[in-house]
């Protein structure tokens, strides 16, 4: 057993670029723990509160946030928003939107979330966290915060040139914030295997990064657009489709990696 069973495992879903699946992976992962009896924190930090929204809470509706825990001494447990059936989660509001810089004017502004979620701990298996498609402090909170980071690389495109960026981020992190940090691995999503093309994509992410490919990849479907507007994940909304069978398999090679 690699982590202290006392500690959740916590699992950075990063990549500065927007509409990779981040947050659609931290949903329906999410999603699948829970289905596997795992006791799953999500966190919401993207200003954008699109994994709030996606979980059917409407940030609007909200008046405390993930935004008031970093910088108005409010207590995690207070803005946590439960959940009978899915994962709790810590939900985002627009206000984070201001966030970086008045982090930037705190002590230690990169463990910030780290400290935050320190009360609740104890009461998950996973915390995971949806970073903003920025390399901001925001994503070195999250990355300062897991012990694992996972990216999530869509397969539709030879261009992944950010990810030499992210991959730096993350060696800074590790360098000066959090040495335990682990890289989990490349999640390919959006994959069209009938395609040479997604296939081809991927060959190329594993030779030139040197980085996991986990598997299965995340097959693309019309039925992940879905879910959202919903406010469930696609493990609810379309449970025997192929894309929700992909996370479950996914949630089951992440527990055995325990
Ligand atoms: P990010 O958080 O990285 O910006 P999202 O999770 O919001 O990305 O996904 C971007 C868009 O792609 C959303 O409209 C989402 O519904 C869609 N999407 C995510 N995964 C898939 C998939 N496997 N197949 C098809 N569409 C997907
Ligand atoms: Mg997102």
């Amino acid at each position: 057993m690699r982590h202290n069973v006392l500690v959740p495992r916590t699992l950075a879903v990063a990549n500065q670029k927007g509409g990779v699946a981040k947050t659609t992976t931290v949903a329906s992962l999410g999603a699948a723990l829970v289905e596997l009896g795992q006791r799953v924190l999500l966190v919401d930090l993207d200003p954008q509160a699109c994994l709030t929204f996606s979980v059917g809470v409407d940030p609007e509706d909200l008046d405390k946030s993930i935004h008031h825990v970093l910088l108005g001494g409010v207590k995690v447990q207070d803005v946590i928003v439960p959940s009978e059936e899915g994962p709790d989660l810590v939900p985002a509001t627009i206000d984070l939107s201001t966030a970086e810089v008045n982090l930037a004017a705190e002590s230690g502004p990169e463990h910030l979330v780290r400290i935050a979620l320190r009360p609740v701990t104890s009461q998950y298996d996973w915390i995971l966290i949806d970073c903003p498609p920025t390399l901001g402090l925001l994503t070195v909170n999250g990355l300062s915060a897991a012990s694992e980071v996972l990216i999530p690389l869509q397969c539709e495109t030879l261009a992944h040139r950010g990810v030499g960026q992210l991959l730096d981020t993350i060696h800074d992190v590790q360098r000066l914030t959090n040495p335990g940090l682990e890289v989990l691995g490349v999640l390919p999503t959006l994959y069209d295997g009938r395609t040479n093309h997604a296939r081809a994509v991927l060959e190329t992410i594993a030779d030139t990064y040197a980085l996991t490919v986990l598997a299965p990849a995340i097959p693309k479907s019309i039925r992940f657009a879905e879910a959202p507007a919903i406010g469930q994940s696609i493990l609810s909304t379309a449970p025997r489709s192929t894309g929700a069978n992909a996370y479950r398999a996914l949630a089951a090679a992440l527990l055995e990696t325990r």
